[in-house]
Parts: structure tokens; sequence; C-alpha cells
């Protein structure tokens, strides 16, 4: 868990205030307060975590729950034509609040906005034998 208190416990312990739109015991969801389209969402553990792989499987599986029920209300409520559902986990993917949180961010036809893949700088060109070797690093990880 992280050490100091971020925004978000502040949000979760009610001591600052947030638009928020679903709680359950293990998770809050809040309007962004920079949105980025209307409706823009934040889905969050209460536990402070920084990162996805540090929560425990059923905060996780809490959390991704509400994700699922969510998206669809945010995109209805927003009237829009499709949420962008992300995360940015980590300094260097451009996490800004170290506690996990998920995006839910409601897309227009034509908004301007582009699809996940333009998150990445210029794509690797790599061989059979280094997409194998990473493969295998991934599968034979311990959990
Ligand atoms: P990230 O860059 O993924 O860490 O995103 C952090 C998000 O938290 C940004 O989209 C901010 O607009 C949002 N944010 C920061 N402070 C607050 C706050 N007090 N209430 C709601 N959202 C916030």
């Amino acid at each position: 868990m992280s050490d100091d208190e971020t925004i978000f416990e502040k949000i979760i312990a009610r001591e600052i205030p947030a638009r928020i739109v679903y709680e359950t015991d293990a998770v809050l969801a809040f309007l962004d307060a920079n949105p980025l389209a209307p409706g823009h969402t934040l889905v969050v553990p209460k536990e402070a975590y920084e990162r996805v792989g540090e929560m425990p499987d059923d905060v996780a599986s809490e959390v991704f729950a509400a994700v699922h029920e969510l998206t669809p209300k945010v995109e209805d409520a927003a009237n829009a034509d499709a949420v962008t559902v992300g995360i940015n986990d980590g300094e260097a993917a451009g996490q800004e609040v170290p506690h996990v949180h998920v995006h839910l961010v409601p897309r227009f036809e034509g908004d301007g906005g582009g699809p996940i893949h333009a998150v990445a700088g210029d794509r690797p060109d790599l061989s059979d034998e280094e997409l194998d070797a990473i493969a295998d690093e991934i599968s034979d990880a311990e959990a």
C-alpha cells in the first residue's frame, strides 16, 4: 500500500468534495475534476494501492465489477457513442495520482481523440524470437 495519503484517499474519507456516482464497501467512483469528456469517471479501490499488480485478487475483482457496471451507465448518461476504459499504471505511463484508478472516458463519433493504440511512441519491430521470449517471460512468471 502507499505510505502517503493521496487526493483520492481524502475523497474516500470525505475530507474533500467529489461528485460520487457509485460506492460499495471496497470501491468508490466519482467524476474526474478535469474531465476529458462529460461524464469522465474514475473508479478507485478504497484501500490505497499504487499499482494494479499490488491489489489483492478480491480488490481487483471488485474494481473490475464496478467498471463493468458503470461503463454502460456512464456512456448512457453522457449520450456517448463509446467509452475508453484505461489505467495509467505507473509514472512512466502517465500516472499522476499514486492510487490505482480506472478512467472511464465517454467517447463520441468524431471527437478528435484516438484509440488506446495512440498512447505509445514508436512501435518496436520485434522478431519472432523476441516475441516468443517475451511471451514466455509473461506466461512463466510467478503470480
Ligand atoms: P492519472 O494521470 O491517471 O493519475 O489521472 C489522475 C486524474 O485524477 C486526472 O484525470 C485528474 O483530473 C484527476 N483528479 C485529480 N484531482 C482530482 C480531484 N480532486 N477530484 C477528481 N479528480 C481528480
